[in-house]
């Protein structure tokens, strides 16, 4: 990383929030300010400011004496993600629907082609970051700047709950989801794209463990002393 590549603090949040988004950063990993310094090639004055940005969007926790890690939710707090995903996002849907211009549906048929070539390369890291993206970029369209920043606080969460409370190998979001959802939104049908969003989101939560079953605070005493 040469001089001028400095990230500043935004783009060192950006830049983390990404990997988050990748699975390339497990909940509850530490954060080690020097060490970040060292690979970001910034003051850890730059890094702790930007750990603050992300700690007020959820993501990073930070602890006084023990530092700053990545968020682990809770399954109430992944249960509430959700909840909070189905009030918001008939509002985007519909937000859309009145808003969209032109230019936005090409956008968001681009970002449909670079899913299924991501899905075609088997390339799961994308994947997963695409699929997220989706949902961030149908919220910059729907012309509502308070529900685009709840948005984009509750994606790269959901993406830390999906790496927690995955089913190994469970898509990240189901095919075609996305382009049902694009292709209702095009035709103004309200009504069927709301509901094609909220099966949707009720498809991701019920495809994770949040039944407590893989709580690993659950100790299975049967199998442990049979
Ligand atoms: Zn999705």
């Amino acid at each position: 990383m040469s001089e001028v590549d400095k990230p500043d603090v935004d783009k060192i949040a950006e830049l983390i929030t990404n990997a988050v988004m990748e699975h390339r950063l497990a909940p509850g990993s530490k954060l080690s300010e020097s060490r970040m310094a060292d690979a970001f090639k910034v003051s850890r004055t730059k890094i702790r400011q930007a750990l603050m940005v992300l700690a007020e969007n959820g993501l990073v926790q930070l602890f006084p004496n023990r530092g700053a890690f990545i968020t682990s939710p809770t399954v109430p707090e992944a249960l509430e993600v959700f909840s909070a995903r189905r009030l918001l996002e008939p509002e985007v849907v519909r937000g859309v629907i009145v808003h969209a211009k032109k230019a936005d549906f090409k956008l968001l048929h681009k970002h449909l082609e670079q899913e299924s070539e991501a899905r075609k390369s088997n390339s799961r890291r994308a994947i997963i970051r695409l699929s997220g993206d989706f949902h961030l970029l149908l919220a910059s369209m729907c012309g509502n700047r308070y529900i685009e920043k709840m948005m984009s606080e509750l994606c790269p969460l959901t993406c830390l709950i999906i790496a927690l409370y995955d089913i190994p190998q469970a898509p990240a979001c189901p095919e075609n989801d996305h382009a049902n959802i694009v292709k209702a939104i095009e035709q103004g049908e309200e009504s069927l794209a709301v509901e094609l969003m909220l099966h949707h989101l009720a498809h991701i939560e019920s495809a994770l463990h949040l039944d407590g079953a893989n709580d690993a605070n659950e100790v299975d005493w049967e199998k442990i002393l049979g």
